[in-house]
């Protein structure tokens, strides 16, 4: 077997989600919503199982999705995007992260991972033969040091991967963060890899700056996102990457050979989402924010410790109060004892920390409600 595949583990997280299931935990682990996506989505896609399209769509995506996802793109960015050259649907962000990085480095290229990441970053860099150099984002404002950032640019990476909002830490990067990041960028000729699924779910006073609209950044960012999050459709694994058409071209070529192409049906029922007027995204927020207001206050009134998430729908908490050492273990304790799924915190991190535990709430009320019951077990 290769040697390619000895560098990793299966995923963590969805290594939670079927301990969860084993012993009926309710999963808060791998981060997905167990309430229903837009009824006009639904609606759309079972008129769609009857009418087709039911065969492949163009390689890069069917035109009438991504027509719809440039104009969408536009008007939250304010950057042009060209629908025939600029974009690739891909099988989630998943597949679009992977693409990006396949055509972006070669075997021994150097790429920049801030760490807490998300898991995925690690298998794709050691899938892709690159070689990850990691910079920390300190807790508990999770801000970066810039001298430690520019050290690992002029190690001469290729690229940088940023998350934003961040996956696990909650981490929303400021105008100023990202200028820093953007300047370096050009500076060190690198490219910058974006992973901005969680663009729509930004909690007050922070917002969302697309990296792609500042200053020399449209052509060398390499924007991953995905529906998956803002239509809360995480089954449906529809992705997409957005890039300047030089680098475009090269994505298309490693997804053509990976998957063919994403769903057809799919792709066909999500354009009414992607038309959906700005009420839409302002309740997603409002909805987010509620279900954080509820989550994060049930953790106040249980004593636990965390930093409050400024984006995205995790939260990490630091139950080091319970005297953890291995998070792991504790995590299939809890799932089993408690019966609450959390993913281990050791898995988003370079650094040795043991003592961080991740939880989603992008659930329905009773869903948290009956969490915070059961996380009352472990005081
Ligand atoms: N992004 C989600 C998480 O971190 C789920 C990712 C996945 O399993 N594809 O939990």
């Amino acid at each position: 077997l290769s040697s390619r595949t000895a560098g990793f583990t299966d995923s963590v997280i969805r290594r939670m989600t079927r301990i969860s299931n084993r012993y009926g935990a309710v999963n808060l682990s791998q981060g997905f919503p167990d309430f229903d996506p837009p009824e006009a989505v639904t609606d759309r896609l079972a008129q769609t199982a009857k009418e087709g399209p039911h065969q492949y769509a163009l390689t890069w995506g069917a035109q009438n999705f991504r027509e719809a996802l440039a104009a969408k793109q536009e008007h939250f960015s304010g950057v042009r995007v060209d629908p025939e050259e600029e974009i690739v649907v891909t099988c989630g962000s998943t597949e679009a992260m992977m693409a990006a990085m396949l055509a972006v480095t070669n075997p021994g290229d150097k790429v920049i991972i801030f760490s807490p990441f998300y898991e995925n970053y690690g298998a794709d860099t050691i899938l892709a033969g690159a070689e990850p150099i990691y910079v920390a984002l300190k807790p508990p404002s999770f801000s970066f040091h810039v001298g430690e950032l520019e050290q690992a640019f002029r190690q001469g990476a290729k690229a940088l991967i940023l998350c934003n909002p961040s996956n696990p830490c909650g981490k929303v990067f400021s105008y100023g963060e990202l200028r820093i990041i953007a300047d370096l960028a050009v500076k060190y000729d690198a490219y910058v890899i974006t992973d901005e699924v969680y663009e729509h779910i930004v909690y007050e006073p922070c917002k969302h700056t697309y990296l792609s609209s500042l200053p020399g950044m449209s052509e060398r960012t390499i924007i991953c996102s995905s529906l998956s999050k803002t239509y809360s459709i995480t089954g449906w694994r529809l992705g997409y990457v957005i890039a300047a058409p030089h680098i475009a071209g090269r994505i298309k070529k490693v997804h053509d050979f990976l998957t063919v192409g994403a769903a057809a049906p799919l792709m066909e029922a999500a354009v009414v989402g992607l038309a959906f007027p700005d009420e839409y995204y302002y309740e997603l927020r409002r909805h987010y924010t509620h279900m954080k207001d509820l989550f994060i206050g049930g953790l106040k009134d249980l004593g636990l410790t965390f930093t409050e998430p400024q984006g995205a729908y995790y939260v990490l908490v630091d139950v080091s109060e319970f005297g953890v050492r291995d998070d792991v273990r504790f995590c299939e304790w809890m799932a089993e004892k408690v019966g609450v799924g959390a993913v281990p915190g050791s898995s988003f991190f370079r650094e040795e920390v043991h003592h961080l535990i991740r939880l989603h709430f992008a659930k329905r009320d009773d869903t948290l409600y009956e969490a915070l019951n059961r996380l009352e077990g472990l005081k």
